[in-house]
């Protein structure tokens, strides 16, 4: 069975159609990058995946494990193992980023009936998690992104990733203009965190992000549609030739 099977899916926003018929099968264990020129609906599809309300789906399904995601509530998307990393950051003022993520790992707990994790089991756990992120501790108890530089806040989104290893993870870095740093850090925190047990979901607008999250399947998105699909070599190609080609076809 596929992680994620998406199958003509047509959403719109305000009346408007972006995305017009996208069909997608991803396993678990895989890395797809999504890659498209800017406005071509790929940040539409990252939303519509978690279940932002200002997106309609007129038409297609989407199954994540064999199960209808889109029936699931965004909370309970997130309990089944489905995450998006933030092309920009929420801050959470008044919520500290280790209140946070325990209330997160215990409701993903709660979910598959299992008991909340033991308040020290759970700080050693975050301990451990921001060593190997290289996250600075003193960001633990402050307030959820609030106040963070640039480098923190993706550092920040990749230690939420691995406290609460996610089965599906949508990282839309799309026109962030990720420095090399951060760019860095995202590629290390996703490398450390490929395994059979997990697939994610790249979006990003330029190549440079694929030299370091190197993927299994590249697909390319043009006007809300997937245009081609391929391997890695896919994502040099279009770093050499652009997307004039296809949006040209397109319209
Ligand atoms: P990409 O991430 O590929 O740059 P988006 O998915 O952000 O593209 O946007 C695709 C198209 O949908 C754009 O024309 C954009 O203006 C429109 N769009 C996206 N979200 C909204 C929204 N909430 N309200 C109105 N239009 C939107
Ligand atoms: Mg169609
Ligand atoms: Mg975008």
């Amino acid at each position: 069975m596929a992680l994620l099977e998406i199958r003509n899916l047509h959403v719109s926003v305000e009346g408007t159609e972006i995305l017009k018929g996208i069909d997608l099968s991803m396993d678990t264990g895989q890395v797809h990058a999504i890659m498209g020129p800017n406005g071509s609906g790929k940040s539409t599809l990252a939303k519509v995946l978690v279940g932002d309300e200002a997106y309609e789906v007129t038409e297609g399904q989407v199954l994540f494990e064999g199960e209808d995601l889109l029936e699931m509530d965004p909370e309970v998307r997130a309990r089944v193992g489905v995450f998006l990393g933030f092309q920009y950051p929420v801050e959470i003022p008044g919520v500290s980023n280790t209140y946070f993520l325990k209330a997160a790992v215990n409701a993903i707990r709660k979910h598959h009936g299992k008991d909340e994790m033991d308040a020290m089991e759970f700080l050693q756990l975050v301990k451990e998690r921001a060593k190997t992120v290289k996250l600075d501790e003193t960001l633990l108890q402050r307030p959820v992104n609030e106040g963070f530089s640039g480098g923190e806040k993706k550092r920040n989104e990749i230690f939420h990733l691995s406290v609460l290893e996610p089965k599906l993870a949508i990282l839309d870095e799309t026109d962030s203009g990720l420095d090399i740093d951060a760019l860095r850090i995202v590629a290390d925190g996703v490398n450390n965190m490929r395994g059979p047990e997990r697939g994610f979901l790249v979006i990003t607008h330029y190549q440079r992000l694929l030299n370091y999250i190197v993927p299994d399947v590249v697909h390319v998105l043009v006007d809300g549609r997937i245009v081609q699909t391929g391997d890695k070599t896919l994502a040099e190609e279009l770093e050499r030739k652009g997307y004039e080609g296809y949006e040209e076809a397109a319209a």
